[in-house]
């Protein structure tokens, strides 16, 4: 049976939640976000997927569970998903899903490659720096 405490995370949610600053979609997605990003630091047993999760659940880009611009989203969840060396529905937990992320795709400066063309890069690619050794990327 699954663990109904699961929390279920898009991959590259795993760099948005890392990058979060208190902007977003609406309001209510934002305070959405902010509870979420606190959830995360219990470090919650996380399924990691390619589609709809709980961060979307509140966005107003869900239509019916899928994102209005999937062609773009789930790209950047498959890389993530590859870079971390995990495959769709894998289950963990954040500690370990965001240290992975961290260390192969933020620290080593890939970030831009995968979500560069997202409405939000400006934001993210002033903060790029802060997790990089040598604050360059
Ligand atoms: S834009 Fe798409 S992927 Fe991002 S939170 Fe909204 S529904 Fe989810």
């Amino acid at each position: 049976m699954e663990n109904t405490d699961i929390v279920r995370i898009r991959a590259h949610h795993g760099m948005c939640i890392a990058y979060f600053e208190g902007k977003g979609y609406s309001d209510g997605f934002v305070h959405h976000m902010m509870l979420v990003k606190q959830r995360m630091q219990d470090n919650p047993r996380i399924r990691v997927i390619c589609s709809a999760d709980e961060v979307c659940r509140l966005c107003p880009n869900n239509r019916d569970g899928v994102c209005e611009t999937a062609g773009l989203t789930e790209g950047y969840d498959t890389a993530v998903m590859r870079l971390c060396g995990l495959s769709d529905g894998a289950e963990t937990e954040w500690e370990e899903f965001a240290g992975l992320v961290k260390e192969r795709i933020l620290e080593k400066g890939r970030r831009k490659e995968i979500c560069g063309g997202c409405q939000w890069n400006d934001i993210c690619e002033r903060k790029d720096g802060e997790f990089t050794a040598d604050g360059k990327i």
